[in-house]
């Protein structure tokens, strides 16, 4: 039997985000493991629009009197809604639940589907974040990717968002691309930062199963030239006043992304389109629930199939939350523990004090933080915490 979460109002209180997942891109980009799928035909927006909207309203009742503080467009390529599409879905979002006056609204953009304009418009069409999926500066590394745009997409991009007044933009970025040097990797960086985005996202291109990748790996830079990309990067953001406050997260002061922090945080957050999860802390405090949606559009646009729901039990609960805390480089305190998972701190003390002991945490009395050590090795400190 679990206990109630001690002194949590989840009804009001809490951060709650809303994941829309729009599934479509132009072509799979071959190291892709999303939920994504090349676009065939026209785009079925309106018929889609429609089914988020019905999908939102199935969970609108488990949420009450909580206001949606964050908004998160992603897939897939989000920018091929147009921007009008975008407000329509928006302004049928406000219409069904409560929705903060100052929620971050975030649509993830491909620069090869941004038109000249388009910022301006999905600005006033309400969105106020954007994350630009750049990944590299360099023209050749973007065709080994699979990447539909260029350099010149990116700039052109760029300038639109300056026009539009989006400064509170990402760039995503990924290292330890095919052939790539470390001062490919460092270019890419600097070109990053004379842009002036608020937030950059720096991922290590990895194999997934089942993707194009996988079944032909390209030649990819030794572990230690990774290492020293990851080194450099670091060195060159800081400098630029970034603070990494996750493992790929980089950010100004006060530019965080609200949204995935929530996520990190272990905080609740709803998830419509085809694919998306989401995860409610019950009323009472007493009960965590996930679900995820059917995959396929097809199937999600035929609403025939319901979503796969379940109940996350205490042991799980505890990985959970520690498998997304430990990402955060923010300390963690018994008082966030028991609020987030209705758990006691005894029940993972023992482990909490091994981990102390291989000197992969340092224990205060308030709870603890990873060391350099349980930083380093974030898969051994979260680890510690299996069921
Ligand atoms: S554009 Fe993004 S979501 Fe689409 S296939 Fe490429 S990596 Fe995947």
């Amino acid at each position: 039997m679990t206990q109630a979460l001690p002194g949590i109002d989840v009804t009001t209180n809490e951060p709650l985000g809303l994941y829309v997942h729009l599934p479509w891109c132009v072509r799979k980009c071959p190291y892709c493991d999303f939920n994504s799928h090349p676009l065939k035909g026209s785009l079925p927006a309106e018929p889609y629009v429609a089914a988020l909207l019905h999908d939102l309203e199935q969970w609108s009742g488990s949420i009450e009197r909580r206001e949606i503080s964050t908004v998160f467009l992603g897939g897939g390529t989000p920018s091929l809604f147009s921007a009008d599409l975008v407000g329509g879905l928006l302004e049928g979002i406000a219409n069904r639940v409560g929705l903060s006056a100052t929620a971050e609204i975030t649509l993830e953009a491909n620069p090869g589907t941004v038109e000249r304009d388009s910022f301006t418009a999905y600005r006033a069409a309400g969105v106020n974040r954007v994350s630009l999926g750049v990944q590299s500066f360099n023209d050749a590394a973007l065709k080994r990717l699979g990447r539909i745009h260029g350099r010149e997409d990116i700039d052109r991009s760029i300038r639109s968002l300056a026009r539009a007044g989006l400064d509170n933009f990402n760039i995503d970025l990924m290292f330890g691309l095919p052939e790539q040097t470390v001062e490919a990797a460092l270019e890419d960086i600097r070109l990053a930062l004379r842009a002036a985005p608020a937030h950059l996202s720096h991922y290590q291109l990895t194999l997934e199963p089942n993707t194009a990748f996988a079944h032909d790996p390209p030649p990819l830079p030794a572990d230690e030239a990774c290492w020293e990309m990851q080194e450099t990067a670091a060195s060159e953001l800081t400098a630029a006043g970034f603070h990494q406050y996750e493992v790929s997260a980089w950010a100004r002061p006060g530019r965080q992304c609200a949204h995935n922090l929530n996520y990190w945080r272990y905080g609740d957050f709803i998830g419509i389109g085809a694919g998306a999860h989401g995860k409610l802390t019950d009323v009472t405090g007493d009960a965590v629930t996930r679900w995820s949606m059917p995959r396929q559009p097809r199937v999600y646009l035929d609403q025939s199939q319901p979503p796969a729901q379940r109940s996350v039990p205490p042991d799980e609960r505890v990985f959970e939350y520690f498998l997304n805390r430990l990402r955060l480089r923010e300390p963690i305190t018994r008082v966030d523990f028991s609020r987030r998972t209705g758990l006691a701190w005894s029940v993972v003390e023992d482990r909490v004090n091994e981990a102390r002991d291989r000197g992969l945490l340092a224990v205060s009395e308030d709870g603890f933080r990873t060391t350099d050590l349980g930083w380093r090795f974030l898969n051994d400190t979260q680890q510690v915490f299996l069921p």
